[in-house]
């Protein structure tokens, strides 16, 4: 028997789960490698940066110290999808260029936004992991694109779509035969307007429920509010989430790009030592580097 919510649509695995994302076709939680760092394994996996790249000493200052704070994976927008076109746009390839140049410093494997299936090659020959932003989680020429290349994938949730929605463009990916992709909450659009997205935890039980994929949570574009972000992340590590992934800046006040909703690197810190606490809770755990005395 299929179990139904209270509006009739089935919710443990029905017709409106996708096959090769379900947890029917595949019991056992996929767990996504991105260059030897694991999500979707016991470990909670915090992915930290800047929205956008922006110069040289912003990266390098930014990434060295979420690296000692605990963060595994940078992330890093070298092509930005903006609401204006007047606002910055992003530093394109030499975005990418320092990221590659502050990896083989730090260690860190990089995330990076592709908006057009025309850079999906260029994005994949610098990053270690794709990722899909919410303006593009419909896009299906490129969703097929990154399917058929060789890197995980970070899929952002449309800011209107639904969970259904949502697996059934991971579906693409997969057909394309790339089974390596994390799926991200990222807030949707609803009629509140006090924060900049309605951050719906609720879809990461779901998700983790209908699907073996990887579910992370970004409580900086869920919140829009940098205060809001700390207890939002707590929330996301105690209902299941695999990883986080947040804005972290060095002087948020002088960002280029979401500035109002970047932790600086003293907050990143103290969030971590928060969920490091939160993690064992729930039988998980954060790492982070040793104190070099
Ligand atoms: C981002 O993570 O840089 C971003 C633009 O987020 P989203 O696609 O969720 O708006
Ligand atoms: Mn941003």
């Amino acid at each position: 028997m299929i179990e139904t919510n209270p509006c009739n649509k089935p919710v443990n695995g029905g017709s409106s789960v996708p096959s090769r994302v379900s947890r029917q076709t595949k019991p056992d939680d996929t767990i996504v490698n991105i260059n030897g760092v694991q999500v979707g394994g016991s470990e909670i996996v915090i992915i930290a940066g800047p929205c956008a790249v922006e110069n040289r000493e912003q990266l390098f200052e930014t990434a060295r110290s979420v690296k000692a704070g605990g963060a595994k994976i940078l992330r890093g927008g070298a092509f930005k999808p903006r609401s204006s076109p007047y606002n910055f746009q992003g530093l394109g390839e030499e975005g990418l260029k320092l990221l590659s140049l502050i990896r083989k410093e730090t260690g860190l494997p990089v995330v990076t936004e592709v908006m057009d299936t025309r850079q999906v090659e260029l994005v994949a020959s610098y990053a270690d992991m794709i990722q899909i932003g919410s303006r593009n989680m419909q896009n299906y020429p490129l969703l097929k694109e990154v399917g058929m290349c060789r890197k995980p994938i970070l899929l952002k949730r449309g800011m209107m779509a639904t969970v259904e929605e949502f697996l059934l463009a991971a579906e693409y990916i997969l057909h394309q035969g790339n089974d390596q992709v994390i799926l991200c909450e990222r807030g949707i659009r609803t009629f509140e307007t006090s924060t900049r997205n309605t951050l719906d935890l609720s879809a990461v039980p779901m998700l983790k429920r209908l699907s073996h994929l990887p579910v992370i949570v970004d409580p900086s574009h869920g919140t829009g509010v940098r205060w809001m972000v700390p207890p939002m992340a707590k929330a996301a590590v105690a209902v299941g989430a695999d990883g986080l992934i947040i804005e972290v800046h060095y002087k948020p006040e002088e960002a280029l790009c979401d500035g109002y909703q970047s932790l600086n690197l003293d907050e990143f810190d103290r969030l971590i030592s928060d969920l490091i606490k939160i993690a064992q809770a729930i039988g998980r755990e954060i790492s982070v580097p040793k104190p070099l005395i």
